[in-house]
């Protein structure tokens, strides 16, 4: 799968992915990751890329002109039109099934703002999905760009060593994972539970399950409500004190 990143500071990109597990991905050809400086394409003589918001207000824009023409390259390279991405507050938070979701794609733009983030007519132009990382704003798109890479980068086959870990993690039924333990097998006076020293297979698969539920009613309990709970399930929940009724 192939990453293209439209940025202003194509460093930050390199920085960010070029270590551990991405990184590895990276050397092995499972994953590329090009930063495409946005600078390169502008027509102004002295590398200009912003100017102010008709209409007035605090801060800069950055101008449709090179935005375009650097995303025009991109897709020449790639040879047709892919997902293109803008990094934005404005827009719905990306999960673990928007992960899954872009995972698929073959090839995928992202374009990360700057300065008080881009004229709207190219945006209308090149953008396909709006994908925002939380409700708080940064001042650029390559922090959530690279959270983007990394997530969607970890559904890829072969990015992770072992590909099971991808599905039995947090998010991946909607419950958060249960706890885990390495060794020792006691550290400052607490113990591993037993039941995971047993090596009976299934009873440890069950401890896990509760404590699973256990975790997410506990941290967050709205995602019980899609979580299609069973009716074991809902009996565990319920001796743990919660109504499942609408779950
Ligand atoms: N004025 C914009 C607004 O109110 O929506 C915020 C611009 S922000 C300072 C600059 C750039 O950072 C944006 O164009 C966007 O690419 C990126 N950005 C900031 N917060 C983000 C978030 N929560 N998720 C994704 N991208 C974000």
């Amino acid at each position: 799968m192939n990453f293209y990143v439209m940025t202003l500071f194509p460093e930050l990109i390199t920085q960010i992915v070029s270590s551990s597990i991405i990184g590895r991905a990276i050397k092995s050809g499972v994953i590329s990751v090009t930063p495409v400086n946005i600078r390169d394409y502008t027509t102004e003589k002295h590398g200009k890329v912003d100017d102010y918001p008709y209409g007035g207000g605090a801060g800069m824009l950055m101008q449709a002109q090179p935005v375009y023409d650097c995303w025009k390259s991109v897709v020449e390279r790639i040879g047709y039109t892919p997902r293109t991405i803008y990094l934005t507050p404005q827009a719905g938070v990306f999960g673990q099934k928007m992960a899954r979701e872009f995972a698929q794609e073959k090839d995928l733009v992202l374009l990360c703002g700057h300065y008080e983030g881009i004229d709207e007519r190219v945006l209308q132009k090149i953008v396909t999905d709006y994908v925002s990382i939380g409700d708080y704003v940064l001042t650029g798109g390559e922090l959530p760009a690279a959270v983007l890479i990394d997530a969607i980068s970890r559904m890829v086959p072969g990015t992770l060593s072992n590909e099971d870990s991808g599905e039995e993690e947090s998010f991946s039924g909607s419950l958060l994972e249960y706890p885990q333990y390495t060794r020792p097998e006691e550290w400052m006076g607490e113990k591993v539970p037993d039941v995971l020293l047993s090596g009976h297979h299934a009873n440890v698969e069950k401890w896990r399950h509760q404590k699973a539920l256990e975790r997410t009613l506990e941290r967050r309990p709205e995602l019980l409500d899609n979580a299609g709970l069973s009716d074991a399930d809902k009996e565990i929940l319920r001796k743990l004190g919660k109504n499942t009724d609408e779950a």
